[in-house]
Parts: structure tokens; C-alpha cells; sequence
């Protein structure tokens, strides 16, 4: 697929790998909508810097957690560009509890956001990429899908979930010639990241093999090749993470 005119939605481009994504899109002439649940003012100076560079971009502001909200979001992308070429599903939160301290509010919370929000978003988008007969679908999910993490049940079993959702919906949509993939990525420097405490995040680049986190321009370059280059890929996971985890 060509960027050049593409629509691209990325949910929670606001900040971190999301902002990533939404820049390298529009650095490639992509006409891009940036998500945001609660930073309004990082989602409209994106844009403002987008549209800087001559790219056509505008905010939306909308809680994929939601269905109705979710459902909005694709259906006012489509009435302000006319349709949709890609969706990256990138909106995630972890509240890390171990198994003793994690309430059910909080595991609902991260599964409705990290992995409910992507099945609604696929759901109000799927009609239109049927009627285009193309698109790409990227979810973003994570390495702990397959390692797991102590004290990230629900952050683990969203993005794990993610996977399953990715295949499913790469068969179905394979004869549309609609791909549907998923990115893990390892750690990589955002407020995600950050908040970690300093000895875990010592602890966690001496366990990679490259020997340093990774960058969110580096997944939106990943994110940009699977949409670009991945016309024969689909419904697979692409591992960006310094080596840390090898299937
Ligand atoms: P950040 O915390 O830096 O940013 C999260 C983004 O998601 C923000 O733009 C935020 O919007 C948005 N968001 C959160 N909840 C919602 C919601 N309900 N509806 C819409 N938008 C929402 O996270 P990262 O950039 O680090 O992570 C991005 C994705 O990458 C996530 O899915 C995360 O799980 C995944 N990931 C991150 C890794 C890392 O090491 N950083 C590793 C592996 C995966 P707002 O600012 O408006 O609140």
C-alpha cells in the first residue's frame, strides 16, 4: 500500500509510540487522524506540526474503551476523509497489581482498553475496508503476550488476546485483501516505560541482548514497513525488542 493519500487512524496518538506513529505516518503523506483520550493540547500540537509539514491531520477525541465512542471515532475519520485505509489499534494502559492486590475494577479496566477498544474499533471500521476490497489493520500488543510479567495479569492476558484477535480477523478479511497484524514490542521509552522504577528498568536492559530500550520511532518504522512492504503478511505478530525475547 502507498502512504501517499492513505487514512490513517491510530488510537492514542497522543503521546509515546502512538505520536510515533501518527508522525512517521504523515512524514509519508498519509492523512492522519490523531486519537487522544485525555491529552488534548499534546493531540492538537501533533496535528499543528503535521499540518506544518503539509500533511492533512486532525484530533479526534474519543474513549476506545467505549463501544459507542469507539464507533464514533471511525465513522467521524470516514466522514472527514471520505474512508479508511489503515487503523492502528495503539490505545493501551496497564495498572500493574500482583494476583493478591488486583481488584476486578482494575482488571476490567485494562481489558476494556487494551483489548476490548481494539475490537471495537476493527468492528465499526471492518464494513469499510470490506466495501474498499483493501486496507491494513496493525493492533499493537506486547512481548508480554507471550512471556507473561508478574504483577501484569490483565495487561498480559489483553495483549495475548490481541494475538487471537489479530488471526481471527486476518482470515476473515484475507478475501477482502484487508491484512490484520500485531506489533510486540519490548520495552521501549515512553511515560508507559518510565514509570517503572529505576532498579526494574536497570533490570530490564541488562536482559537485553542489544543492550538498550527501544525507541517509539523504531515501532512506527515497524508499523510503516507491515503497511508498505507486508502486502503477503497477515495475520502475523512482528517481535521488536532488542533480541530480549526470541520465539
Ligand atoms: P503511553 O502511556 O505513552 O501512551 C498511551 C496512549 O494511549 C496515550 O496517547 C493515551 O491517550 C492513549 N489512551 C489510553 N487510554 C485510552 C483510551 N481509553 N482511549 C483512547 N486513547 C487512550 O503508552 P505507550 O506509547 O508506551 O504505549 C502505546 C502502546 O504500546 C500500548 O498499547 C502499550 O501497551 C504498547 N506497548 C508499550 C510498550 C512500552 O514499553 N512502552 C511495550 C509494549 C507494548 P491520552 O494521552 O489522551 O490519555
Amino acid at each position: 500500500m502507498k502512504l501517499e493519500g492513505a487514512v490513517v487512524v491510530i488510537t492514542g496518538a497522543s503521546r509515546g509510540i502512538g505520536h510515533a506513529i501518527a508522525e512517521e505516518m504523515g512524514q509519508n503523506g498519509a492523512k492522519v487522524v490523531v486519537n487522544y483520550l485525555h491529552s488534548q493540547k499534546l493531540a492538537e500540537e501533533l496535528v499543528t506540526k503535521l499540518r506544518q509539514n503539509n500533511c492533512e491531520a486532525v484530533t479526534i477525541q474519543a474513549d476506545v474503551a467505549d463501544p459507542a465512542q469507539a464507533t464514533r471515532l471511525i465513522e467521524e475519520s470516514v466522514q472527514r476523509f471520505g474512508r479508511i485505509d489503515v487503523l492502528v489499534n495503539n490505545a493501551g494502559i496497564n495498572i500493574d497489581r500482583s494476583l493478591k492486590n488486583l481488584s476486578i475494577e482494575d482488571w476490567n479496566k485494562v481489558i476494556q482498553t487494551d483489548l476490548y477498544g481494539s475490537f471495537y474499533t476493527i468492528k465499526a471500521a471492518y464494513s469499510h475496508f470490506i466495501s474498499q476490497k483493501s486496507g491494513a489493520i496493525i493492533n499493537i500488543s506486547s512481548q508480554t503476550a507471550y512471556t507473561g510479567m508478574f504483577g501484569q495479569l490483565n495487561y498480559a492476558a489483553a495483549k495475548a488476546g490481541i494475538l487471537g484477535l489479530t488471526k481471527s480477523a486476518a482470515l476473515e478479511l484475507a478475501r477482502f485483501h484487508v491484512t490484520v497484524n500485531a506489533v510486540c514490542p519490548g520495552y521501549i521509552s515512553t511515560e508507559m516505560y518510565e514509570g517503572m522504577s529505576n532498579g526494574a528498568k536497570e533490570a530490564a536492559v541488562q536482559r537485553i541482548p542489544l543492550g538498550r530500550v527501544g525507541t517509539p520511532q523504531e515501532v512506527a518504522r515497524a508499523v510503516r514497513y507491515l503497511i508498505v512492504d507486508g502486502d503477503w503478511i497477515t495475520g502475523q505478530s512482528l517481535d521488536i525488542n532488542g533480541g530480549m525475547y526470541m520465539r
